[in-house]
């Protein structure tokens, strides 16, 4: 077979579901992020995984996205939109039985016009500046946002994985003026508010990266492994080069692996001639640059030609590549490219 294998534990995403549940008491929900074909990982499995499991409660981007967890759960679990109540969502909002979380007063009045009655959330702006109410726009509409009975009001910090920075108790602060005393069910953190504390729980939290095995959950237990088949092994003797633009060069006899994936996979070229793939615990650095579907790979230390290299997996984890790749767990996860033949391990029976 000439694509790679991506195999998805839904027991660790559960467990770490389960993980982040526990930080919060009893009377704190945590609802499932599965937003963005849940991180890549497929949304399907990932959200009737997560629903076997006990999640009650699911938050989508985009309406679009909504009614394809419905067709995973079933009836029975909340959808949330952060998104909310878009020009053209009320048929997908009414058909599958999604909840907007209203952005703006044009969304408020979109809403109660077309599907009055049907239940809906706010959401705050507490200092993010991307989504949700601005304060005084929120002090105009309150009265008739809470006479409207909003199943939820919600906020979203913009700086929880860094633990001692000072916008988080800002944000807190915003949230509890816009808030308290409404009587209303509330929601602010995310993977990093859930691990700043009981301060931040409220009566839901929201987990995302943190159950798909990134940071700033640093507990998780790896979601994830990709393993290369190797296409093709070649010894190159000193002097020769490998690779576009000719940037690695044979110091002496060296074994490349050619193995099929590349940027087109989501394995970004900034991590050319940086990142390292794994045979077993043996560390083959990649030769050279990513090409679009292939990667070339130091095999000397090996020996012996393998069959497979694993780029992803528990020596070496999303947040580790995108360390070295510049960017963030999320976005290697998000952009694991669609020609992977996935399995899904530990999932209902
Ligand atoms: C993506 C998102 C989440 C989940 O965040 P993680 O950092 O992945 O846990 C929660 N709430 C909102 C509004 C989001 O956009």
């Amino acid at each position: 077979m000439g694509t790679a294998h991506l195999t998805i534990d839904l027991s660790a995403l559960s467990a770490n579901w389960r993980a982040l549940d526990a930080c919060s008491g009893h009377s704190t929900e945590t609802a499932a992020v599965v937003k963005a074909d849940g991180y890549g990982l497929g949304s399907g499995p990932v959200a009737a995984q997560l629903a076997a499991f006990g999640v009650r409660t699911f938050f989508v981007a985009v309406a679009e996205e909504g009614a394809a967890i419905r067709a995973a759960v079933g009836d029975g679990p909340a959808i949330g939109v952060f998104s909310g109540h878009m020009d053209g969502d009320t048929d997908l909002l009414r058909s599958h039985n999604l909840i907007p979380m209203l952005n703006s007063t044009e969304q408020f009045i979109r809403h109660i016009g077309a599907l009055p009655g049907a239940p809906f959330g706010i959401q705050l702006d507490t200092g993010m500046n991307r989504l949700g109410f601005e304060p005084s726009d929120w002090a105009d509409l309150r009265g008739a946002a809470v006479a409207a009975k909003p199943c939820l009001v919600m906020s979203h910090l913009a700086c929880a994985d860094e633990v001692g920075h000072p916008q988080n108790a800002a944000q807190l602060a915003a949230f509890r003026s816009m808030t308290d005393g409404l009587g209303l069910r509330r929601s602010l953190a995310a993977t990093g508010g859930i691990l700043l504390g009981p301060d931040y729980h409220f009566d839901m939290t929201r987990a995302g990266i943190g159950m798909y095995g990134g940071a700033p959950l640093t507990t998780a237990h790896p979601v994830v492994t990709l393993s290369i088949p190797v296409i093709q092994c070649r010894t190159v003797t000193p002097g020769e080069s490998v690779g576009y633009g000719a940037t690695f060069v044979a110091d002496r006899p060296r074994r490349i692996a050619t193995i099929a994936a590349g940027y087109a996979d989501g394995l970004h070229r900034a991590l050319s001639s940086k990142a390292a793939l794994y045979a077993g615990d043996v560390v083959c650095p990649l030769a050279g640059r990513v090409s679009m579907d292939l990667l070339t790979v130091d095999i000397t230390a090996l020996g012996a030609d393998p069959n497979y290299l694993d780029i992803l997996g528990p020596h070496q984890g999303v947040d580790a590549i995108a360390d070295i790749a510049g960017t963030i767990g999320y976005e290697v996860l998000t952009s694991l490219g669609q020609r992977y033949a996935r399995t899904y391990t530990g999932g209902p029976a």
